[in-house]
């Protein structure tokens, strides 16, 4: 796997998410300049990351990197988009989203159906993507994390409400959340 990365230890390039409450998550990311071997390292490591969570996307401050891109794999492979944008966006869709770094919760979010999605590849190339239903919703989803932006601010204020009260209720009963941290798998979308 990534033996041609010193330096890594045996855990090889999967890193700690930083979950909610961590201020990094609240950061508006810089554009990456360089599209150089540290970005591809950095997106492999994201890549083994999101895989090992598991998620569908993951954005670069979710593993506390200060750089505007992120990853995602729907089911049609890897793939890395750097300094994205959303450029347009068009009607309404409801979908069960989660966050890894929220882990455990998820809402029936409204959000746009179908955006469009401009960026840059690992090999620094434009990409121009029209997306539908699922990957509009992790595009939107991954471009607010690189915004500093959860997607508890897409919630309606009384379920907010309710999601904080949830979030501040498990920070103060932290100490025993080993012992209940691994929960029910389920087969929602988390990014
Ligand atoms: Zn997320």
């Amino acid at each position: 796997m990534s033996l041609a990365c010193p330096g890594y230890d045996v855990a090889m390039s999967e890193r700690q998410i930083r979950l909610y409450g961590d201020p990094v998550l609240r950061e508006a990311l810089p554009p990456v300049g360089d599209i150089d071997a540290g970005v591809a390292r950095l997106a492999q490591d994201m890549l083994e990351t999101m895989y090992g969570a598991p998620g569908l996307g993951l954005a670069a401050n979710q593993i506390g990197v200060r750089k505007r891109l992120f990853v995602f794999d729907i089911g049609d492979g890897p793939q890395a988009i750097i300094n994205p944008s959303i450029s347009e966006s068009r009607g309404e869709w409801t979908y069960e989203e989660g966050c890894l770094s929220v882990p455990g919760l998820s809402w029936p979010i409204v959000r746009p159906k179908e955006v469009h999605l401009t960026g840059l590849d690992l090999d620094g190339g434009e990409i121009s993507v029209e997306a539908d239903e699922l990957l509009a919703r992790v595009f939107q989803h991954e471009v607010d994390h690189l915004d500093g932006v959860l997607l508890l601010e897409r919630l309606d204020a009384d379920t907010r409400r309710e999601a904080l009260r949830t979030l501040r209720e498990r920070s103060m009963s932290a100490g025993e959340a080993s012992s209940r941290r691994s929960g029910a798998r389920s087969n929602l979308s988390k990014a």
